[in-house]
């Protein structure tokens, strides 16, 4: 089972883990590993590993690279 490192647990934040992209969320969903990276997750995870775990960051870090990366 990978598919839990896609996901952050409840309250957390997990950072997609393409250099670059900022995307941060509870999910790290298909839809934007396909739409932004034009990969699917096993890909991605092939060649970045697994989404990086932000939950340390405060809110406020995480608000704001929400909005820088917020393509999707
Ligand atoms: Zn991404």
């Amino acid at each position: 089972m990978t598919e839990s490192y896609w996901n952050a647990r409840y309250g957390a934040y997990i950072k997609c883990p393409v250099p670059n992209c900022n995307h941060v969320g509870s999910v790290i969903t298909k839809a934007h590993c396909r739409l932004v990276h034009g990969m699917d997750r096993a890909e991605v995870r092939k060649k970045y590993g697994f989404p990086e775990n932000v939950s340390k960051l405060n809110r406020k870090q995480i608000e704001t690279m929400k909005k820088r990366g917020s393509r999707l």
